[in-house]
């Protein structure tokens, strides 16, 4: 009998990133590269042409962008794969709802600063672009005017003034758009200049970029992010899970490892992950990885995105189903966000939660 010697091979974390980069490119390379031609997508994954009208139609309201990272996830010739419901536009997209709106936050009003969305207590979003890895099309912000919002350099400053003036913010959270679709020279200044001021005790970044281009979590970001006074939390918007793939679960841990706080919300929505058991299995996944549920949200009700709707009471049912089948910690808060509202309101469950 032959015995063989098993050597283990230590890998430092950090050459995970180099590794990744160099099979597949930097970020950038990867998001430049997006398919944003609905005949492309279509060909790529070997489905049915009659799909092109309505996807041509839906992508003259809100593009079509999806970066090949996330399409290698996607199940060839299958029309309902959860992933490209995701994001490839339809027909449906350009019916008017009635009940739907073209700003279902009622964010304008809040947005009176350039680039800042002052609508919660304590804590504020400062929107740094308008840019995306990918274009999901249940999007509430797929009407948002980001022309509007764009900053330059005298109007981060500005920004940075308004935080400096409202000592009750203690926690800035850069949404999007995606903050991470920034360089990280930018962001690293942004972060410098954020930590000085002094009321200001964390760092939430709502980004949907280590899913969709986990490239995307290179040395410079985990410099800028963990090297700063601020405490760092990330929300990845993590919705299936077939979107967590093994380069998802090393950029995850690259994150954990760094000290990275890292939670998840996902979006319920109808044919993609509207039932306990997808729902049981991302959270699985995601937990593995040390990512802890946090929020599942009802969909926002944006004009172009009411086939996905899962209304509040099959909502509750699922996560009944989920509360029978594991354990507590693994359960997000079901949520919605009503107009106006100075918060997300939490839907009280009606099972039992065991814990
Ligand atoms: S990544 Fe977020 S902000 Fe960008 S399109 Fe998707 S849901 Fe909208």
């Amino acid at each position: 009998m032959i015995t063989r010697s098993v050597q283990t091979v230590q890998t430092n974390p950090d050459d995970i990133i180099d590794i990744r980069q160099k099979i597949a490119g930097s970020w950038q390379e990867i998001l430049s590269q997006a398919v944003t031609n609905p005949q492309e997508l279509l060909d790529i994954l070997g489905l049915d042409q009659a799909l092109l009208p309505g996807a041509v139609v839906g992508s003259q309201q809100f593009q079509l962008q999806v970066p090949h990272t996330y399409i290698a996830r996607i199940r060839k010739g299958d029309p309902n794969d959860p992933l490209l419901r995701q994001v490839l536009p339809i027909g449906e997209e350009m019916v008017i709802t009635p009940g739907f709106s073209f700003d279902p936050l009622g964010e304008k009003p809040k947005n009176s600063h350039r680039g800042i969305l002052h609508k919660y207590q304590g804590r504020l979003l400062l929107m740094p672009t308008q840019l995306c890895g990918v274009n999901c099309r249940f999007c509430f912000r797929r009407h948002f005017p980001y022309e509007e919002n764009t900053l330059n350099r005298e109007e981060w400053l500005s920004a940075f003034d308004y935080i400096r003036s409202d000592t009750s913010v203690t926690e800035v959270i850069l949404s999007g758009g995606d903050p991470l679709a920034l360089n990280d020279n930018r962001l690293a200044w942004v972060v410098e200049e954020l930590a000085k001021i002094p009321h200001l005790r964390r760092l939430r970044i709502h980004t949907r970029f280590p899913v969709v281009i986990p490239q995307r979590i290179t040395k410079e970001l985990l410099n800028w992010l963990t090297g700063t006074r601020l405490q760092p939390v990330m929300v990845i918007h993590c919705n299936h899970p077939d979107e967590v793939d093994a380069d998802v679960a090393d950029a995850m841990k690259l994150l954990r490892d760094h000290g990275v706080q890292l939670l998840n919300q996902s979006a319920l929505l109808k044919g993609v992950n509207d039932d306990a058991d997808v729902l049981i299995e991302l959270s699985e996944r995601l937990f593995s990885c040390g990512v802890m549920p946090y929020y599942l949200h009802l969909l926002d009700k944006v004009q172009g995105a009411a086939h996905f709707e899962v209304d509040e009471q099959r909502a509750r049912q699922i996560m009944s189903g989920m509360s029978d089948q594991c354990s507590g910690y693994l359960i997000p808060r079901l949520a919605r966000e009503n107009a106006g509202a100075s918060g997300k309101v939490v839907i009280a469950p009606l099972y039992s939660l065991k814990i």
